[in-house]
């Protein structure tokens, strides 16, 4: 579907986005679902990869679309947070891996710094070590809860919940957490499919502070991570900032790496080989940057 690259075109491309980092006042870091996958997390694309994560919820026949639901949670509670509990024990678990590092010192180096758009719920940047008031989750944060019943629009830290989870079964063991107003089962504050009660103003403070941010700068990058065309929030965010504020894009990502125009470039590649490839070119030691 796209043009190969040969070694000469991506050197030429991998310059080039070194060169669009350096001309930059201003960096912003936009992920998809392709920044998690080296570190090890699973990318739920297609049944196939999901039921292998998961196998009990293949025999449940759940594919991602309806344990990922309201639905599940108020049919059933421990199915759906035996999911939502494994995924919060994993991202707690997880160590970033070193690309994230490489971002934020090129962030420290801007007039500006840097801003991330994000439509993983993983909460992996604040784990890395990002200010949370640069980060802006489009899709929300599993780190966070919210009644099911939607007796307010409040969110508040899961950090008090500790999930046990019987992971052959997908089944939470201990007690789900519940609404401090009202009582009722408690759910992740991640907007799901099929989601109509998703509380939204957590990420939307979050996207209010980052478009001041983008409106004060003037030569902005975007460099956007692992992200495709099948939820394409992130991409659409890409070429916003393109449109409205005059930036660039850096474009990496293995598959589907297509540019919005020649000024931008796309890398095919991982997240974390990308981002070393430019390292090496500005001569940073990506082995200490872990
Ligand atoms: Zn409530």
């Amino acid at each position: 579907m796209y043009p190969r690259f040969n070694e000469t075109d991506l050197a030429g491309a991998i310059e080039h986005a070194a060169s669009l980092i350096e001309q930059a006042d201003a960096l912003i870091v936009a992920a998809g679902a392709g920044m998690g996958v080296d570190s090890g997390l699973p990318d739920f694309r297609g049944a196939e990869g999901f039921w292998r994560a998961y196998p009990a919820l293949r025999e449940a026949k759940m594919d991602f679309y309806k344990i990922a639901s309201p639905r599940a949670f108020q049919e059933s509670p421990e199915l759906a947070w035996g999911f939502y509990g494994h995924r919060l024990s994993l991202y707690r678990d997880t160590v970033p891996h070193a690309g994230f590092e490489l971002l934020k010192r090129w962030g420290d180096l801007k007039v500006h710094g840097l801003s991330v758009f994000t439509s993983n719920v993983d909460g992996q940047f604040q784990k890395a070590g990002f200010d949370p008031a640069q980060v802006y989750e489009c899709h929300g944060s599993i780190h966070h809860l919210q009644c099911l019943a939607s007796c307010k629009e409040d969110v508040w830290s899961a950090d008090d919940f500790l999930p046990d989870v019987d992971q052959d079964r997908c089944w939470l063991r201990n007690r789900p957490p519940r609404c401090p107003h009202c009582g009722a089962l408690a759910r992740p504050n991640v907007l799901m499919f099929s989601d109509w009660a998703w509380v939204e103003q957590r990420s939307a403070s979050q996207a209010d502070r980052q478009e001041k941010w983008l409106s004060e700068v003037s030569r902005p990058v975007v460099i956007e991570l692992g992200a495709g065309t099948a939820i394409p929030s992130v991409r659409h965010f890409s070429h916003r900032v393109i449109r409205k504020f005059g930036g660039r894009l850096i474009r990496i990502n293995p598959g589907e790496w297509e540019m919005p125009t020649r000024l931008d470039v796309g890398l095919p590649m991982g997240a974390l080989a990308g981002l070393k490839a430019i390292s090496a070119l500005f001569g940073m030691d990506v082995e200490s940057s872990k």
